[in-house]
């Protein structure tokens, strides 16, 4: 949803398979100038399943957040499932976990937290967490989406935590 999804089944593992969606930067700015704040919430099954190592994803998150704050964006914090879907574990969308990991250690308050998602296992996850989702899509893009969000706030004066998400596995 920030960045290109690769294809079914393949995982981007390091950062020159990284790639920003168009507009992806513009909406973490938007968003920082605004007075959101922003964390990412993403499956990351590749490493569970030995295609990547964790320290292969912290150099992708070290870089994105580099690239982001250069463009006027901040992400505050990344959350990642490194878990195979066969695990069972809590952490791995649809399930909730990451949300309430991230409600505890940034104190948001879910019921005002957006979810912005471009899968049904982000909208599951919102709603087993008790967040707002925002679905995202190719007819409807997240700067397109944050664009709208910042135009309503302004209309009603509404103040909003923000949740961006990020998902590189299919
Ligand atoms: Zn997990």
């Amino acid at each position: 949803m920030l960045n290109n999804r690769p294809p079914q089944g393949a995982y981007v593992r390091r950062w020159s398979e990284f790639k920003w969606l168009p507009g992806a930067l513009e909406a973490l700015r938007l968003l920082n100038q605004s007075g959101y704040r922003v964390a990412i919430v993403s499956n990351q099954a590749g490493i569970g399943r030995g295609l990547m190592t964790e320290t292969d994803l912290q150099d992708i998150h070290t870089r994105m957040s580099a690239e982001a704050e250069a463009a006027g964006g901040r992400i505050e914090q990344i959350y990642y499932c490194p878990h195979d879907w066969n695990h069972g574990c809590e952490c791995r969308k649809p399930k909730p976990g990451m949300l309430f990991q991230a409600q505890r250690e940034l104190n948001l308050d879910l019921s005002r937290t957006m979810f912005f998602g471009d899968d049904e296992r982000d909208g599951e996850a919102a709603d087993n967490a008790g967040c707002v989702f925002v679905r995202v899509s190719e007819e409807k893009s997240l700067i397109e989406s944050v664009r709208d969000l910042l135009r309503t706030q302004t209309a009603e004066g509404m103040e909003h935590h923000a949740k961006a998400n990020i998902d590189n596995r299919p």
